[in-house]
């Protein structure tokens, strides 16, 4: 039985005792006001990416789609104990629609397209993104890319609702995040708030190798994703009405792949994309076009208002442009982390003997946390293909690899940490792929 079915069990056994928490569940027909918890990037974010969208802009735009990237996801959805398919534990259905919504909203293959202003439709870009549900854990076992989590298993005392940013990165994330450099994380959590202000949802942006900063906005080890309001989570099951498209996860799937606010989070502010006009500050419900800004370059044709990087309705939104397509790509060319996440064997299910799947391959490491030296021991019945150990950072980046020879299906390497910088680091048994990967601790 392996964890998730554990987990299910798990929820399914003690739902009982907490079946009086349906009764939370928010069905007020007032919509909030869409509020998205995402930071603002810095500039230290344009220093890193500017230069490589001026190299990329002639390759960028002669790319045919023949490149589509395609990212893992796993969904973990945090309830309160009740079944699959009851207040917050949405259904299995509704975690299918959602996916839908961004492979058809990153493909520019949602039907609205045809319903874009004339003016703006030429720039409306297809992003050539995929998503795919996890074939596979981050043990190697079969999966169906959804982890549904009792917050009681996490916590003994969770907080009342609404939940606070701080109690989803800070004890949520770290509990159950899947090994970042493999899956896009997406929780689907009950109802949360920033102060007074109920929140739809936030994204960690991609850190750029050369910036120094982990924490928010950029994502890192015990970060990294998409955090959803279950309201507006897909396009069946119990959503809020304003909200009822999907295209929540497709404003912060944008953030997570580098895109800011159309409106450039300040008056008449900047997203660094020279075909969405400038605009003053977000606009919210379903404006009519045009709808002006006065903000020069706003003319003539006003605010792209139905770009999923604004605030609008659900129904509203229904592009990307093609300037941040440039940037998507780029960030997914550039940007670690999203290289490996791109890169990833994720949804291919396990293959029997060879990899994961192989209930034979242990790898250890200790001690851990390691302050000096740290041992990677690996064991294994099956012949495997590894040739080297890999060290990555929580960027994603290699700092420390060492080649195998000779029989590489069991063995020990002993690694010096100490010209490490304390954090979380990743140590990975790699060949013509990775077969495993494991998270182990540096401290001094
Ligand atoms: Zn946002």
């Amino acid at each position: 039985m392996n964890t998730t079915i554990r987990l299910f069990v798990f929820a399914v056994l003690i739902s009982f005792s907490h079946a009086s928490n349906a009764q939370q569940v928010n069905t007020s027909a007032t919509s909030p006001v869409r509020t998205c918890g995402s930071g603002v990037l810095g500039e230290e974010f344009e220093e890193w990416l500017q230069p490589l969208l001026r190299s990329n802009a002639s390759s960028a735009t002669q790319r045919g789609a023949s490149t589509v990237y395609t990212i893992p996801v796993v969904f973990h959805v945090i309830h309160t104990g009740t079944n699959p398919g009851i207040s917050y534990n949405i259904s299995d259905a509704q975690i299918l629609s959602q996916l839908d919504v961004l492979n058809a909203d990153f493909r520019k293959l949602n039907a609205d397209t045809a319903t874009i202003p004339s003016v703006f439709a030429p720039v409306a870009a297809d992003c050539e993104v995929n998503f795919c549900l996890a074939q596979r854990d981050t043990a190697g076992n079969a999966t169906n890319g959804i982890n549904r989590i009792n917050i009681n298993t996490i916590t003994a005392t969770p907080p009342s609702l609404p939940y606070d940013k701080t109690f989803i990165d800070g004890t949520v994330k770290p509990a159950t995040i899947w090994n970042v450099l493999n899956y896009l994380n997406i929780w689907v959590v009950p109802n949360m708030a920033s102060g007074a202000t109920q929140l739809l949802g936030y994204a960690t942006f991609p850190a750029g190798s050369g910036l120094t900063g982990l924490s928010a906005p950029y994502g890192n080890g015990l970060t990294d994703g998409v955090v959803l309001w279950y309201r507006c989570t897909g396009k069946v099951g119990n959503l809020d009405p304003s909200y009822n498209k999907g295209r929540t996860a497709t404003h912060e799937v944008g953030h997570w792949l580098g895109l800011r606010h159309i409106w450039g989070d300040n008056n008449c502010g900047n997203d660094y994309c020279s075909d969405t006009p400038t605009q003053q500050t977000a606009n919210f419900g379903n404006p009519v076009f045009p709808s002006t800004s006065n903000c020069l370059n706003n003319a003539p044709n006003g605010d792209m208002f139905m770009n999923y990087m604004d605030y609008c309705n659900d129904v509203s939104l229904k592009m990307f442009s093609l300037q941040q397509r440039v940037r998507v790509q780029t960030v997914l060319q550039n940007a670690p982390i999203r290289v490996a996440q791109r890169n990833s064997n994720a949804c291919t299910p396990p293959v029997a003997g060879i990899d994961n799947a192989d209930p034979s391959l242990r790898l250890t490491v200790f001690p851990n946390p390691a302050q000096s030296i740290v041992s990677i021991q690996w064991t294994a019945i099956s012949q495997l293909e590894i040739d080297r150990v890999v060290v990555r950072n929580m960027l994603g980046s290699e700092v420390a690899s060492e080649g195998i020879n000779g029989i590489a299906n069991s063995g020990q390497i002993d690694f010096n940490t100490e010209q490490l910088p304390a954090g979380v680091y990743f140590i990975e048994l790699a060949g013509p792929r990775v077969y495993r990967s494991e998270r182990f601790l540096v401290i001094h």
